[in-house]
């Protein structure tokens, strides 16, 4: 069965009814079908125009789970949202990002997804909705392995909440075998802040494609506080800063030269937000 609900409370209901799949921007599902036939229930949220917005609130900004990648890059957000913003224009071509959706990133859990560093670098958190009732949880505890989420199967993710308390310039860099409509083989998503007398206040930088699930360099960001928010920055980091990750070796990079490549890549995004500041 094929379901196209108008409104959340109908998308709620005929999950609860029916169960079956989400398919939102279908950039993640229709690949992930291959030559097999859809098995199963579809509701299909591309009518969910309450889950397509983006607003920013004094205490926070909220983007629907429907927000396309197109609509967050031309999105006016604040500047620690850089790095979201450059992610947005780097997933796959145009039109996948005219159609990708953040809630399918989310949910596909890819640990070459593009959104989840700068997400996890803006403390994130995602609601989730179902019949009987909501629940809010940081993005950090959302996303739990491999292709793997604690979204129930009643569940929709409805939007991504980030705190309007985050400041600071952010930059996003990725790598790939090439420079556009590539999977990444490593991304760094950083946020540095700086105090009145130039000095890191707080710096919050995520590495994905370097483990199963994307994660935060919680060593080198309490050791970056205090630091000159100067360039030169980048020498800061080290390889032992990058000790929690675990890169696999495939056919896109050893796990060798995907740590290695993940130091680069955090030393050029912490050198750019010192570069913006
Ligand atoms: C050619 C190509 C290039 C790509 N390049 C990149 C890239 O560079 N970087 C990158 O990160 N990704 C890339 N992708 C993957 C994909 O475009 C993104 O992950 C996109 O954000 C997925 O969103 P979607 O709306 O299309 O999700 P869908 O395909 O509709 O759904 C993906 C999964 O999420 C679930 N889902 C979707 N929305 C919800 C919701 N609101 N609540 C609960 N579950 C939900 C679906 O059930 C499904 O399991 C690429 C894909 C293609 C085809």
């Amino acid at each position: 069965m094929y379901l196209r609900p108008r409104s959340l409370d109908e998308a709620v209901d005929a999950l609860a009814i029916h169960g079956g799949r989400i398919l939102a921007g279908g950039t993640d599902f229709y690949p992930a079908l291959g030559d097999r036939p859809i098995a199963g229930n579809v509701i299909d949220i591309s009518a969910l125009d309450e889950l397509a917005g983006i607003s920013v609130g004094p205490n926070e900004v909220r983007i629907g789970a429907r927000a396309t990648w197109s609509s967050i890059a031309s999105a006016p957000l604040p500047r620690a949202f850089d790095a979201l913003k450059a992610a947005a224009r780097e997933v796959g071509s145009l039109q996948i990002q005219n159609l990708g959706t953040i809630a399918g990133n989310l949910c596909n859990a890819s640990p070459a997804a593009d959104g989840i560093p700068p997400l996890l670098a803006l403390d994130a958190e995602v609601e989730l909705q179902s019949r009987s009732g909501h629940r809010r949880i940081p993005l950090a505890e959302f996303v739990t392995g491999y292709r793997k989420t604690v979204i129930s199967p009643d569940e929709i993710l409805t939007a991504v909440v980030v705190p309007r308390s985050i400041e600071g310039a952010s930059a996003f860099l990725k790598l790939g075998a090439r420079r556009y409509l590539v999977i990444s083989i490593a991304m760094v998503a950083a946020i540095v802040e700086t105090d009145s007398q130039g000095c890191v206040s707080q710096a919050r930088i995520a590495v994905g494609a370097c483990s199963a699930v994307a994660q935060r360099l919680r060593s080198l960001e309490e050791d970056l506080v205090g630091a000159p928010g100067r360039p030169g920055i980048g020498s800061s980091a080290s390889l032992d800063h990058l000790a929690s990750l675990s890169p696999i070796d495939d056919l896109r990079a050893t796990a060798d030269y995907r740590r290695n490549a993940a130091l680069a890549l955090v030393r050029r995004a912490l050198e750019a937000c010192v570069l913006e500041t």
